[in-house]
């Protein structure tokens, strides 16, 4: 009965599994013979659960068939084969490696993933806009998608700039626990909503370096009225501990800094500062990156444009940010260790790490500036509080997991 059942739906010797196929031994003529009569009623039970699925959705489906089925067909037809010719513009010089390699990967998946119907094409900082003209150039649809840090964007809404990242806060494991499941890409999208604009997470550099200085740095005295491109928060603290933040796009830092524009820079880390040359600008390489302890880099889409997206196509962004917000932690991950050891082997880099009391002075001010932001608006407030009890939760675990493997690992050598 079985085989006969199962025939209808699935080829001989196949049993229906939803709305899968699978070999059951039904019509396996050894199979059948090696069971004994208790074996036979199981697999006839679970044929006829099967069978019984399997009907249920078939009707199930033709009781929801709309009558205008045929007209429905051919409209999905119809957005199968629409192209949609979309602008990605960013923040970050045309061909730099890492940050700007995101971008150019995730438009040539997304235009491998849907046949050509997404087709994409990428622009550097300042050939369509200004590097930090990309929020306001895809709001007002001039793009249809951007690629960038929403820190850029402080002067929007101060919290902006918690969704890439906060001194003394989330690493990139904990911003995509944040953003993904613990409430955070809701609060962007709710920001960016009031931009016309629709976030996804697209890429992190892990914990960044503190930053390429022309002089030690031994005391907070060394900070005072130091000139220093730091972006986001960052430049904040900097700023309430007697530095000058300077925001500057990637493309201006070096000669900005060679020309002593600017007394100091931080940009990523060795991977990426290497592609700029900053070596050659400044010899003192600090760490700990304080200031950007995992930052969350970002693709944005126009709304109207993503509402104009057919489902399977609003789909594809929404996994190919994915695995491009993980293969760039990925790359950062590998290449930085033989970066720094080009630095330090072959170009003489002084590698410093930040003393104690100036780590402990940025602490106490990036405390302050953090606090300040939730007063700008009732939002930003709950993007505030949402960022601050999830990072409260999940430090109280990962010490005892992440933190305490990190620091056993660190002490076997
Ligand atoms: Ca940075």
């Amino acid at each position: 009965r079985a085989r006969q059942g199962t025939g209808e739906l699935c080829r001989r010797g196949e049993v229906a599994h939803g709305w899968l196929c699978q070999s059951s031994g039904y019509g396996l003529d050894d199979g059948e013979t090696n069971m004994n009569t208790q074996q036979q009623l199981a697999r006839w039970q679970h044929g006829v659960r099967a069978i019984s699925l399997a009907l249920g959705l078939l009707l199930g489906l033709a009781a929801c068939a709309p009558a205008e089925e045929p007209a429905a067909a051919n409209t999905a037809g119809a957005a199968d084969t629409q192209v949609y010719e979309w602008k990605m513009i960013t923040t970050w010089p045309k061909n730099l490696p890492g940050l700007g390699a995101a971008p150019e990967r995730l438009a040539e998946r997304l235009r491998i993933m849907s046949n050509g119907r997404l087709d994409i094409k990428v622009y550097g900082a300042g050939e369509l806009v200004g590097a930090l003209e990309v929020f306001d150039a895809v709001s007002q649809g001039t793009a249809q998608m951007g690629h960038g840090a929403a820190y850029y964007w402080r002067g929007k809404n101060p919290a902006a700039a918690m969704f890439a990242t906060v001194p003394f806060g989330m690493n990139a494991q904990e911003m995509n626990g944040w953003l993904r499941y613990g409430g955070g890409l809701e609060l962007w999208q709710e920001l960016y909503g009031k931009f016309n604009l629709v976030p996804f997470a697209a890429g992190n550099s892990g914990v960044q370096m503190a930053g390429w200085f022309n002089k030690e740095i031994n005391s907070i005295d060394d900070l005072q009225g130091l000139k220093m491109r730091i972006p986001g928060i960052g430049g904040a603290v900097l700023s309430r501990a007697g530095g000058v933040p300077v925001v500057l796009p990637g493309g201006e830092i070096f000669t900005a800094l060679q020309t002593g524009v600017i007394d100091a820079t931080e940009w990523v880390g060795p991977y990426n500062d290497l592609a700029f040359s900053l070596h050659t600008a400044a010899k003192y390489y600090y760490y700990p990156g304080w200031h950007e302890p995992g930052p969350t880099l970002e693709a944005f889409v126009n709304k109207d444009a993503w509402e104009a997206l057919p489902p399977d196509l609003q789909a594809m962004i929404e996994v190919a940010t994915q695995a491009i917000n993980e293969d760039m932690l990925s790359e950062f991950t590998a290449r930085n260790n033989a970066a720094l050891d080009t630095l330090i082997n072959e170009h003489g880099v002084q590698l410093r790490r930040l003393p104690d009391d100036v780590i402990a002075a940025l602490r106490a001010s990036s405390k302050e500036v953090v606090a300040e932001i939730a007063e700008a608006d009732p939002l930003a407030k709950r993007i505030y509080e949402s960022y601050m009890a999830y990072l409260e939760d999940v430090r109280r675990y990962h010490s005892i997991s992440e933190q305490a493997y990190m620091n056993l690992r660190e002490s076997a050598d």
